[in-house]
């Protein structure tokens, strides 16, 4: 059985990536922060069918805490194949002129560093050249990286867009090593974050707008995701997926 390492896997998109992958076959190390019950059911869901899943906390931005998920993953499931780029988060919305340092700084630490530290350890856990058995990375960014989300978030485009960036020059870097690094761009997708940045009702009310004329749900995005981690893109590296309704 193959196994893939989700970051953020407790909730929204990353947990519909780990319910969608062990059905299709994976072994699942989901990591969260902090929402021990959301995690916990994940793992017990996957169970229940009949598949294999570990949680394990930790918080992205802490070299440590990326090392022992990785850790716990390989101690679990023997060789990692595949590694979502997940964990990320907003702020309430806001312009520039008028963001904390404090938060500019959370932003900035969770959604690049810590994906980042992932993707590192990612590397390090699949390039052949370092004893790994290959794989695939998916990165996940956002449409706001080439939207620039005014008056919303700059701060989270622009660590989204330092994704994109990512996923260029990471594919050329393992490539020879037998990873593939791609991203996926999600649009408005219904889950918890919007709550989080203060707009409950924002993907519902801006879907509309959309060329689909609704939002997306999570598990829209984990079969782009699922794909990409998937031998069906044998021959994809270094692409930017988006999966947007068309925005
Ligand atoms: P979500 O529902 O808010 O879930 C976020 C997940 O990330 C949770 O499992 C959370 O764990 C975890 N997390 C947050 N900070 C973490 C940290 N420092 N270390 C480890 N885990 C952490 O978010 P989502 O909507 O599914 O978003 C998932 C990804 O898709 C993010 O990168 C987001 O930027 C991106 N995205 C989302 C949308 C959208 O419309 N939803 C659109 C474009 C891109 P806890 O619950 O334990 O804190």
């Amino acid at each position: 059985m193959k196994a893939i390492v989700i970051t953020g896997g407790s909730r929204g998109i990353g947990r519909a990536v780990a319910l969608l992958a062990a059905a299709r076959g994976w072994a699942v190390a989901i990591n969260y922060r902090q929402d021990d019950a959301a995690a916990r059911d994940v793992v017990e869901r996957i169970e229940a069918e009949g598949g294999r899943a570990i949680a394990v906390r930790g918080d992205v931005t802490r070299e440590a805490d990326v090392a022992a998920l990785f850790a716990a993953a390989r101690a679990a499931f023997g060789d990692i194949a595949g590694v979502v780029v997940n964990a990320g988060v907003v702020a309430p919305s806001s312009t520039l002129a008028d963001m904390s340092i404090e938060r500019l700084r959370t932003i900035f630490d969770i959604n690049v560093l810590g994906s980042y530290l992932t993707a590192r350890e990612a590397a390090r856990a699949m390039s052949t050249d370092r004893g790994g058995a290959g794989g695939s990375i998916v990165l996940v960014s956002s449409a706001a990286a080439r939207l620039g989300s005014p008056n919303e978030y700059v701060d989270y485009a622009g660590a989204k867009a330092a994704l994109d960036t990512l996923a260029i020059g990471l594919s050329k870097e393992l490539g020879p090593a037998g990873v593939r690094v791609n991203a996926v761009r999600p649009g408005l997708i219904d889950t918890d974050i919007h709550a989080s940045g203060g707009q409950p009702d924002r993907a519902a009310r801006l879907g509309k707008g959309t060329p689909l004329g609704r939002p997306g749900s999570a598990e829209e995005v984990a079969e782009a995701i699922i794909w990409l981690l998937s031998d069906a893109a044998s021959y994809t590296t270094g692409a930017i997926v988006d999966v947007t309704g068309g925005r």
